[in-house]
C-alpha cells in the first residue's frame, strides 16, 4: 500500500550548497495494505521528514514514493492533489481551524472538493459517531479537550475516504489516558475501515500497543525492521 524506495531528502536551509542537511538517507519501506507500521527514533532521527514524504509535504531529493499502486513523485498539480485525498494526516497538535465549528472543520476537505452540502452532511455525520462526537458538532475547538480535538482531526482525514492515514506524533501531545483512547480509536478504523496506518512516534508504549511492525530510524537511516513481537523480545 506505500512504498518508499530508495528516498533520501536533503534540505538547503540558505540556498544550494550553503548548511546542507540530509535528513532522510536512502530509505525503503514497504507497509503492505491493512497494516500498523510504526517509527520509532530519537528527536531529530528524522521520523517527521519520512511520514511528509509519504503524502510529499516535502517531496523527496531522490527515490520513489508509490500508495496505492500510484507514483506519488511522479505527479505534480492536479494530479497530486487528487491522489493524496486517498491519504489522511494527523498531528501532534490536531491543527484544527479555530473559528469553524467541529461539523466544519471535518467538512473542509469535503468542500475543498467542491462536494454538494448534502453529500457533505451524509459523511461527516456518520464519521462524527465513529469518533465519538456526535454531540459537539456545533462545538468550537476552544471548546474541547486534547482528546476530543484529535478525534475532530481524524474524523477530518477520513473524511476523504482515504486508504491509507498518517500519523505525526499523533498522541504526543496527549495525557497517557487520553493516548490509549486515541489508540484505541485507531485500532478500530484499521480493523473496521481496513485503513493502512504508517505513524512515528518516540515512545515505545504507542508501538508496543498497536503496530504489527516497527522500523527504527537512526540519524536519517532505517537501521531496522521487526514485527513488534520480536522488536520487544530480547535476543
Ligand atoms: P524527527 O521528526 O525525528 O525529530 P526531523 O525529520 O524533524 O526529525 O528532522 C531531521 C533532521 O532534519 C534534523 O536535523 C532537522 O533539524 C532537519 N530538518 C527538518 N526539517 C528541516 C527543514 N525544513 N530545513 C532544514 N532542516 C530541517
Ligand atoms: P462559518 O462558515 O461561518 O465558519 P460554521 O463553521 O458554523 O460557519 O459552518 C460552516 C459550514 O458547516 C456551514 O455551511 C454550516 O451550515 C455547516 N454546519 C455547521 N455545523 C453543522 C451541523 N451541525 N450540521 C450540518 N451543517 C453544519
Amino acid at each position: 500500500m506505500i512504498r518508499l524506495h530508495d528516498v533520501s531528502k536533503t534540505y538547503y536551509p540558505r540556498g544550494r550548497g550553503d548548511g546542507a542537511v540530509t535528513a532522510l538517507r536512502h530509505a525503503d519501506l514497504h507497509v503492505p495494505r491493512g497494516e500498523i507500521h510504526g517509527v520509532i527514533g530519537l528527536s531529530g532521527a528524522g521520523k517527521s521528514t519520512l511520514i511528509r514524504c509519504v503524502n510529499l509535504l516535502e517531496r523527496p531529493t531522490t527515490g520513489t514514493v508509490t500508495v496505492d499502486g500510484q507514483e506519488l513523485t511522479a505527479l505534480s498539480g492536479a494530479a497530486l492533489n487528487q491522489a493524496r485525498h486517498r491519504i489522511g494526516m494527523i498531528f501532534q497538535h490536531f491543527n484544527l481551524l479555530t473559528s469553524r465549528t467541529v461539523f466544519a472543520n471535518v467538512s473542509l476537505p469535503l468542500e475543498l472538493m467542491g462536494m454538494k452540502r448534502a453529500a457533505i452532511r451524509e459523511r461527516v455525520l456518520p464519521l462524527l459517531d465513529l469518533v465519538g462526537l456526535a454531540d459537539k458538532a456545533d462545538q468550537y475547538p476552544a471548546q474541547l479537550s486534547g482528546g476530543q480535538k484529535q478525534r475532530v482531526a481524524i474524523a477530518r482525514a477520513l473524511a476523504s475516504r482515504p486508504k491509507v492515514l498518517l500519523c505525526d506524533e499523533a498522541t504526543s501531545a496527549l495525557d497517557p489516558h487520553t493516548t490509549g483512547s486515541i489508540l484505541e480509536l485507531l485500532r478500530d478504523i484499521n480493523q473496521q475501515l481496513g485503513l493502512t496506518i504508517l505513524l512515528i512516534t518516540h515512545e515505545m508504549e504507542v508501538v508496543k500497543s498497536i503496530c504489527h511492525r516497527v522500523s527504527l530510524i537512526s540519524d536519517g537511516e532505517l537501521v531496522e525492521e521487526a514485527d513488534v513481537g520480536d522488536f520487544f523480545t530480547a535476543p
